[in-house]
């Protein structure tokens, strides 16, 4: 028999990956041409030249020869030094290779800080909308997650909820912007306000709180917005990155997990962290990659591209009569599903061969997520049938 959890999770299933599956369905049926599948962030643009000729680089054997070896479960010290160097020349900070962590993406480096932190029944705070997987991450080891819901008005977390919900169980917060699914970014005054609220409450409870900065889409911003690095916020940050998205590497897992000197219990949860890596069956991030994204640091995913997608998908969206969150990041938009029934839109959509995620999926009914990771002429082709769909649900003005 599998276990209870398994169980659980097998009967459930994923909202969004059946939404990937229903997409193929459709596609056989209707035509790949004809069907908009806005339902899984998987990036459609291939990674940039540069990433490509790094990897043949490291193919063709310019590294060592213990290339594609085993190493020291926190990764090549060569790889962690080249990210600490990045990183401090990026926001001022003062990180060595024993800040730094490789993992298997962003997923990989959660469940090691996860595994790390956590005792069966600690509490990790999450601000909803939030990324579906992190219940079934903090559950992974026996935690539980505790769900603040953003300030409806602009979706930025609220520090006063926020301070409400730290219980002398806390262990962790998860804080993810730019956001999926809102594709908002949280400002400078609210992660200052959330590290002043989370400090007080340490303070107050005589506990440690570890903000877990979730960081896939960091580099994918619109406007030339910031976002505030939140290490030089609030003292006790662990940040997971990741190259899934900024370089279109999802299926090669690679990504780092950086563990400040300044932080509570530091070099302990460093310790134990690579231990999480090696006990987790992860025993190192994938070498290849790891030594490819170390030559490509300034290298980014075609972030214009992106910007285009959401230029057309906001006017076609806005003149079809919807209303949504302006992206500011990430590649996400978050549309309000008329008369608040998330799931009754995404049904009315998928008649246009329209696939959009409930927002129930992010704990945050009410909405739907629109993923604009996809070919610039997906977009165009789906504008006719958004606007039949508005026509179906009365948006339309005309
Ligand atoms: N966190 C967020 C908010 C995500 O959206 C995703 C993937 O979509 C992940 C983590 C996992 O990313 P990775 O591929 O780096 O594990």
């Amino acid at each position: 028999m599998i276990s209870e959890q398994m169980a659980e999770l097998t009967r459930s299933g994923s909202a969004i990956r059946a939404m990937f599956e229903e997409g193929g369905r459709l596609a056989a049926e209707f035509g790949r041409e004809n069907v908009y599948d806005f339902s899984l962030g998987n990036p459609s643009f291939p990674p940039p030249d540069a990433v490509r000729r790094a990897i043949g680089d490291v193919l063709n054997g310019a590294e060592s020869s213990y290339a594609h070896g085993y190493m020291a479960n926190a990764g090549f010290p060569a790889v962690r030094d080249a990210v600490a160097r990045h990183l401090n020349a990026l926001h001022g900070t003062s990180f060595t290779s024993g800040n730094i962590i490789m993992s298997a993406g962003a997923a990989g480096g959660l469940n090691v800080v996860l595994k790390t932190l956590l005792n069966p029944g600690d509490e990790v705070i999450a601000i909803s909308p939030y990324f579906v997987e992190y219940g079934n991450y903090v559950s992974n080891y026996g935690g539980k997650l505790v769900v603040v819901p953003a300030n409806r008005a602009n979706f930025q977390p609220d520090p006063a909820k926020l301070a409400a919900a730290v219980t002398p169980a806390t262990k962790a917060v998860i804080l993810n912007s730019p956001n999926n699914p809102t594709g908002v970014i949280y400002t400078a005054d609210t992660i200052a306000a959330l590290s002043r609220a989370l400090e007080k409450r340490q303070a107050e409870l005589g506990i440690s709180v570890y903000v877990l900065s979730d960081e896939p889409y960091r580099e994918l911003v619109y406007d030339g917005s910031e976002v505030p690095y939140i290490t030089k916020y609030y003292r006790n940050t662990i940040v997971c990155y990741s190259w899934s998205k900024s370089l279109s590497l999802p299926g090669d897992r690679i990504g780092y997990v950086v563990i400040p000197d300044e932080i509570d219990d530091y070099p302990l949860i460093f310790d134990a962290a690579c231990i999480a890596t090696r006990i987790l069956g992860f025993v190192n991030a994938p070498s290849l990659t790891q030594l490819a994204v170390a030559r490509c640091l300034n290298e980014k995913t075609d972030i214009e591209a992106y910007g285009e997608n959401r230029r057309l998908l906001c006017d076609g969206l806005k003149s079809a009569g919807f209303e949504y969150v302006l992206p500011q990041g990430a590649f996400y938009m978050w549309v309000t599903a008329p008369n608040g029934d998330d799931a009754a839109f995404a049904a009315a959509a998928k008649k246009y061969n329209i696939l959009v995620v409930p927002g129930a999926s992010f704990a945050c009914p009410g909405y739907a997520r629109i993923a604009y990771c996809v070919s610039r002429d997906v977009i165009e082709r789906s504008l006719p049938a958004f606007e039949k769909l508005a026509s179906e649900l009365g948006l339309r003005k005309d």
